[in-house]
C-alpha cells in the first residue's frame, strides 16, 4: 500500500532523557511524541529497550503503525560513523556504547531501517529543514549548553566531512594554551562561551576572592552544580561576577561565529541550546556586535542572520526524522 504521508520517526537519545518524535517530513508536523528517562546505568542493550517502548508508545500517540514511516533516525551524543550505523563511544552513557552497533541492534527490535548520527548534527538539519534557518543554502548551528557543539549545512545538505567529525566548531582554538576545554584540550571555544566555561570562570573569580551572590543562591536551591536557572537569576540581580562571565561567553561566542563566518561565509548562524533558550533574544545582542565587528567581509555585514534557534529541544527529533527520510531513500 501506498504511504499517505511522508512519516519518520526522530530520535533525540540524551545521557539524561530521550525525546521521540513522529514527523510529517514534508510538513515539519509532529503528529505523535514520548519522552522517557534513559537510564543510561543500565547499559546500551537496555536503553535500546527503553528507546523501542518509547517509540511505540510515539506511533501510538500519532494514530499510525510502524508501516506507515519510512524509518527512524536517532541523533546520539558522541562521535557515530554513520556510513555503519556504529557509535564509536558516549562518555557521559558509559562503556558500553564503545563501538556499538546501536542502527543494526535497534533495527532488529523494530524491523524498521535506522540511521544514527551525531546530536548536533541532526539538530542543525532540524533547524535548516523547519527552523530558524530553512531556504538557507548554506548554515552554520551552534548549539551551547553544557558543551558547544556545531553542525554544517552546506550546499542544503549536512556536511560531516572526509571522517564524520566536521562542524566540531567547539573545539575551535581561540586562546593558545588558554582554559582547559572538556576535551582535555585548552583554550578552545567551548572552554569559555558554555555553561561550563561561564562556570568555570566564575569559580575563578570567587576562588580568587571576588564577591557573588551564587555560593548563596546555589545554596538556597540545593544545589552543587551552577545551574541555568541559578546563573539567570544572578545574572538578573545584576552580580558583578557573573555579568561579567557571562558578557565574556559572548564576546568569545561573538568572535568564534565571526572566525566560521570568515571561512564559509553563509546565510545565517543559528544558534541554539540550553544557555540561549534560558537567557532569550537578549543574550544574542551581546554576540551579534562583536561578530559584526570581527567579520573580515564588512559589506551587507548583517545579511548574514545571527539568530536565535526555533525548534527548541525538538530540534533533535525533527532532524533525526528528516535525515532518516533523506539517507533511506537514497539507500
Ligand atoms: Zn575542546
Amino acid at each position: 500500500m501506498e504511504q499517505r504521508r511522508n512519516l519518520a520517526i526522530g530520535v533525540d537519545l540524551g545521557a539524561t532523557s530521550l525525546y521521540v518524535s513522529v514527523v510529517d517530513v514534508s510538513s515539519g508536523e509532529r503528529l505523535g511524541e514520548a519522552k522517557a528517562k534513559s537510564r543510561a546505568e543500565l547499559g546500551a542493550d537496555a536503553v535500546v529497550g527503553r528507546v523501542v517502548k518509547a517509540i511505540k508508545q510515539a506511533l501510538l500517540a500519532a494514530g499510525v503503525t510502524k508501516q506507515d514511516v519510512l524509518g527512524v533516525g536517532v541523533g546520539v551524543p558522541g562521535p557515530v560513523l554513520a556510513s555503519q550505523g556504529l557509535v564509536l563511544s558516549l562518555t557521559n552513557m558509559g562503556p558500553t556504547w564503545n563501538q556499538y552497533p546501536l542502527a543494526a541492534r535497534l533495527s532488529e527490535r523494530l524491523g524498521l531501517r535506522v540511521i544514527v548520527d551525531n546530536d548536533v548534527n541532526v539538530g542543525a538539519v532540524g533547524e535548516h529543514r523547519f527552523g530558524a534557518g530553512r531556504g538557507t543554502r548554506d548554515m552554520i548551528a551552534m548549539f551551547v549548553g553544557t558543551g558547544l557543539g556545531g553542525g554544517l549545512i552546506l550546499n542544503g545538505a549536512l556536511h560531516t566531512g572526509f571522517r564524520g567529525s566536521a562542524g566540531e566548531v567547539g573545539h575551535m582554538v581561540l586562546q593558545a594554551d588558554g582554559a582547559l576545554c572538556g576535551c582535555g584540550e585548552r583554550g578552545h571555544a567551548e572552554a569559555y562561551a558554555s555553561r561550563s566555561g561561564i562556570e568555570r570562570a566564575i569559580n575563578e573569580a570567587i576562588d580568587a576572592g571576588e564577591s557573588s551572590i551564587i555560593p548563596q543562591l546555589m545554596k538556597e536551591q540545593g544545589r552543587k552544580n551552577l545551574t541555568s536557572a541559578v546563573l539567570d537569576r544572578a545574572y538578573q540581580q545584576g552580580d558583578a561576577v557573573t555579568v561579567h562571565a557571562i558578557d565574556e561567553a559572548q564576546r568569545y561566542l561573538g568572535l568564534l561565529i565571526a572566525s566560521c563566518v570568515n571561512v564559509l561565509d553563509p546565510e545565517a548562524v543559528v544558534v541554539g541550546g540550553g544557555v540561549v533558550e534560558r537567557m532569550g533574544e537578549g543574550y544574542l545582542g551581546r554576540v551579534r556586535e562583536v561578530a559584526y565587528q570581527h567579520f573580515l567581509n564588512k559589506n551587507e555585514s548583517e545579511s548574514i542572520r545571527i539568530v536565535a534557534a526555533e525548534l527548541g529541544d525538538a530540534s533533535g527529533s525533527v532532524g533525526a526524522a528528516v535525515l532518516a527520510a533523506q539517507r533511506l531513500s537514497q539507500m
